[in-house]
């Protein structure tokens, strides 16, 4: 069967109630049928739910979806993206450990990585997304553990190399893990590239309608066995509510993804052609520097378009103010349009000369692209640019 099918139908097991809508296991503990059964599950002899900070069946479900998208052999979701990304970090890394790192990350990722992770001995080197081999290649030392990396990355929409920087991993035996939130598998699987581990935002475009926060990290089940000890001792497990949502999310994501890419790739052409604008980044743009590599690892360029005001931060107070559509807010991934101004938001900590280097500047705004129709949306940005001047 296709993935479209084995997501709208993959499903916990029916009860005796015979339902049909998927049933929500809203439970914190499960119940041993005598002493023994408890003995059983706990000396794990025994395979089954005892209590929801391990697992539960509806989170458990989602999880068999995300696995099922992503190629991936096992999985643990957990309360939030960035619960994801810290249980990757804390579950496989040491003191003395090394991490090389795609410098353009989603700002917690990299509070964890400079803030966090040096508290307890753990060092990192950042390169530039669209770097060559031999700059990835110089940053590994004898102790580095892991390369992790995001692409495309937010806001500037720089892709990194899947595929090359698999072949360093496997060459020097190290671990790659991917945040592949911005893309969702839909668009692009790094399991392919031999990433052991991969990581979603489910807040973002899993929900879709944003409504809950969750997370995810599959893989490999080598390391998801470190991930499922760390996580069932220090607890950022998601909840089954949450998880009944983003599974019956899930159900809906092909079609959504879909009309998400459409609309983005109309809604960048159009801004290419607007008076009032220095540069529009969409990796399926022609005008995009690594074209090519996106058509390469990329089903379709994504559902987040950059683009740069001219007139510096009084321009974009003024368009913020002309827009009608969108909604001004620093989430993404929703089926309403969001946009949102990085530099003083999402990246208003990072250094000025930072920003630069990751393509934000005072007129960089970040738009995740909806499920409006797509005219509307083009004569909102479109009356809003020149009616700003
Ligand atoms: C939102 C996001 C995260 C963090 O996810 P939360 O669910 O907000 O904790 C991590 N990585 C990327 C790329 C994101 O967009």
């Amino acid at each position: 069967m296709k993935k479209q099918t084995k997501l709208i139908r993959t499903q916990t097991q029916k009860s005796q109630f015979r339902e049909h809508s998927t049933p929500l296991y809203l439970t914190s503990s499960f119940c041993f049928e005598d002493a023994q059964m408890g003995k059983e599950l706990f000396d794990n002899t025994l395979e089954g739910n005892i209590y929801s900070r391990f697992s539960n069946p509806t989170v458990q479900e989602f999880v068999d979806k995300v696995c099922m998208l992503e190629e991936a052999e096992e999985g643990i979701a957990t309360a939030t993206g960035m619960a994801a990304v810290f249980a990757g970090f804390g579950a496989l890394l040491a003191s003395g450990d090394h991490i090389v790192s795609s410098k353009a990350l989603f700002g917690s990722a990299h509070q964890i990585i400079t803030q966090i992770l040096p508290k307890w001995g753990i060092t990192y080197t950042y390169i530039d997304a669209s770097e060559p081999k031999e700059a990835w290649e110089a940053a590994i030392f004898p102790n580095t553990k892991m390369i992790y990396l995001e692409t495309p990355s937010n806001p500037g929409l720089e892709l990194v190399d899947l595929e090359m920087v698999g072949d360093l991993c496997k060459k020097h035996n190290l671990i790659f893990s991917v945040d592949n939130c911005f893309a969702t598998p839909l668009i692009q699987t790094p399991g392919q590239y031999g990433a052991d581990l991969v990581i979603h935002s489910a807040t973002k475009f899993f929900d879709g309608q944003g409504r809950v926060l969750g997370g995810i990290i599959v893989g490999k089940k080598e390391y998801i066995e470190h991930v499922r000890f760390f996580s069932r001792q220090t607890g950022p497990s998601m909840s089954p509510f949450n998880a009944w949502v983003l599974s019956k999310g899930l159900e809906t994501l092909g079609l959504r993804m879909d009309r998400h890419c459409e609309n983005a790739l109309k809604l960048a052409q159009a801004l290419e052609n607007i008076e009032g604008i220095k540069s529009v980044k969409y990796p399926f743009l022609p005008s995009h520097p690594q074209y090519n590599l996106a058509k390469k690892q990329m089903e379709s360029g994504g559902a987040l378009v950059t683009f740069e005001l001219e007139g510096g931060f009084e321009r974009v107070i003024r368009f913020t103010q002309k827009l009608t559509i969108p909604s001004l807010t620093s989430n993404l991934g929703d089926s309403r349009t969001t946009i949102t101004n990085p530099n003083t938001t999402t990246h208003a900590k990072v250094a000025v000369a930072d920003k630069e280097a990751l393509g934000i500047f005072e007129g960089t705004m970040r738009v995740s692209v909806g499920l409006e129709d797509i005219e509307d949306l083009i004569e909102d940005f479109t009356q809003a640019i020149l009616n700003s001047k």
